[in-house]
């Protein structure tokens, strides 16, 4: 059976799940911002809670990351990851984590601690509210785990290799003076990554590395080269389709054909680069 490409339900994914460690990944929680470039990279907290219920209810359990070749092999276990440190997450998704019993990691760029994701904002998307150091101390308290996203989240294997080993090494030294917990494990920004830089950071101590490669982690796989799912909505294609149709219902461009006999007319206004319709931001 062919996947869907993201983490939306767990039934697609049940037998996947049974043959390696399955690690989700999800970065912002709650409505959308207006300009925001991937859309993807938001989740509403009702679809976030869902996740999480069912996963409880199919009697998955959360587990750090791995540190040996038979933690990828321990049934009904499960890795939730956070990219970035977004703040929503520390507001809107602790409370969920905690109702259910999950602890999940945050990888936080470590020169940005209070500040926004600056990066996006430079790719021409909208900077996101990043937690602060008594956000993360209370993360931390609550049971939840850390690792380390780089100091600036830049693209690694565009770097010189001297730059690229600071970003490794110095983003792991800050996090663990700053939090005083030991941090060793490591996210790939953009999954960018390639056999120098896993080896710059197996060489920075750190014993897991999550990529953005999709697919669960059987008995073998490196744990400096982890996969992860894509936690997201589901079908953007069918959702957007349903959206258009009902932006173009509402502006008079297309009108129902139902069953009646003839030809129907064409459907205008049916682009896909088309700006989504007020209320495609609520989930
Ligand atoms: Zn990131």
């Amino acid at each position: 059976m062919e996947l869907p490409p993201y983490y939306t339900s767990l039934a697609p994914f049940r037998k996947l799940f049974q043959t390696g460690l399955p690690i989700l990944t999800w970065h912002s929680l709650g409505p959308r911002p207006r300009g925001a470039r991937i859309k993807g990279l938001y989740l509403s907290t009702g679809l976030f809670r869902r996740q999480l219920e069912e996963l409880r209810a199919a009697g998955f359990h959360s587990t750090p990351l791995p540190r040996r070749d038979s933690d990828l092999s321990q049934p009904a276990r499960i890795v939730l990851t956070f990219d970035d440190g977004c703040r929503n997450v520390f507001e809107l998704g602790l409370p969920l984590l905690r109702e259910t019993g999950f602890r999940a990691v945050q990888y936080l760029v470590a020169n940005l601690i209070g500040r926004t994701s600056e990066w996006q904002a430079r790719e021409g998307g909208v900077a996101e509210p990043l937690m602060d150091a008594a956000q993360i101390r209370d993360w931390l308290a609550a049971g939840q785990w850390i690792g380390s996203h780089t100091c600036t989240h830049p693209w690694l294997t565009h770097l010189p290799p001297d730059r690229a080993r600071e970003e490794i090494t110095a983003s792991r030294k800050k996090l663990e003076d700053q939090f005083g917990v030991p941090v060793r494990d490591f996210c790939y920004p953009y999954g960018d990554f390639d056999p120098r830089l896993r080896d710059l950071v197996a060489e920075a101590g750190y014993q897991s590395a999550v990529t953005t490669q999709a697919g669960v982690n059987p008995p073998g796989t490196d744990r400096l080269a982890l996969r992860r799912f894509t936690a997201r909505y589901a079908s953007r294609r069918l959702r957007d389709l349903w959206l258009r149709l009902r932006a173009a219902w509402r502006t008079g461009a297309i009108r129902l054909v139902g069953l009646s006999a003839g030809t129907p007319r064409p459907v205008r206004g049916f682009r896909s680069n088309q700006p989504h319709p007020p209320g495609a931001q609520k989930r």
